[in-house]
Parts: C-alpha cells; structure tokens; sequence
C-alpha cells in the first residue's frame, strides 16, 4: 500500500460584499466574495491542503503563511501549482480528487465544468479526474445564513 496516500481538506472563508468570489480557480459573478489574504479561494485551499495531507507536508498555512507579503491578494492558482511541484518532488501524481463546496448564495450548478477544468489543468489530470459538488446547508448554520463559504475536498495520491 506504500504506493497509494489519501488526503482530506478543510478550509472556511467569511463572505462580504463587494468581493470578488474566486472559486475553483474561475471568478463567479456574485455580490458577495470571500474574506481572505490570498484572493481567497476557498476551494483550491481545502484542495491543497488535501493534497499536501496525503503525504504528510503539514498544510497551506505552513507552505504559504498568510501573513507574508509574498501571498498578500496572491492568485490561489499559483499556490496550486507550488503544491503540486512539492507532490511532484516526492515522485506522486494526482490519481482523483473529489471537492465539496458549500455556499447557500449565488447557484454553482453553471461553473462546475469550468471549475473541473481549470483545477484539471493544473494538477495535471483528466478532468474525468476532478470532482466538484456543490450544496447549499437548506439555510443552517453560518452557510446557509450566507456568512461564510466551506469547503471538504479529497485526493488520492500514487506513484
Ligand atoms: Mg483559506
């Protein structure tokens, strides 16, 4: 089983308006965006942080502390592309990944595919290959009030 290494992420943004909302790589027309350092992508977060589980490289934070200038309005695309070269460097490629977002407000239904194929991209896979779900929480807890956005992904790792 050495040659296999699973991964979960988790990652939380607070929503206010007149933010841009980056998500899976894209920007969605939306009156609200995530409160963030970067430019907030929540979704690419949990995905990186999955990734970098998998083989135990501790997380986002550690790789791309949010109080450095460096990442300051930084395009989450980029730390993506930085994860995978560290997973690169440890001879593993990408087998799936399979994200979890949810936001109550706008609808992602329309921007899944494009999410799916920008995050494909970079990872270097199939977008047969990229999971992306949407939910709504049916209006509980700090998502369906529309204060923040949350995001589950998973990866599975091999070499
Ligand atoms: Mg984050």
């Amino acid at each position: 089983m050495e040659n296999f290494r699973i991964g979960n992420g988790y990652d939380v943004h607070a929503l206010a308006p007149g933010l841009p909302l980056m998500l899976g790589g894209i920007e969605i027309e939306s009156p609200v965006g995530c409160v963030a350092h970067s430019d907030g992508d929540v979704a690419i977060h949990a995905l990186c942080d999955a990734l970098l589980g998998a083989l135990a490289l501790g997380d986002i934070g550690k790789h791309f502390p949010d109080n450095s200038d460096e990442f300051r309005g930084i395009d989450s695309k980029i730390l993506l592309a930085r994860t995978m070269e560290l997973i690169k460097a440890e001879g593993y490629k990408v087998g799936n990944a399979d994200i979890t977002i949810a936001l109550q407000a706008p609808k992602l239904a329309r921007h899944i595919v494009r999410m799916r194929e920008t995050l494909a991209g970079i990872m270097g896979v199939s977008v047969s290959d990229v999971s992306v779900k949407a939910t709504t929480t049916e209006r509980l807890g700090f998502v369906g009030r529309g204060e923040g956005c949350e995001v589950y992904a998973s990866v599975l790792l091999y070499k």
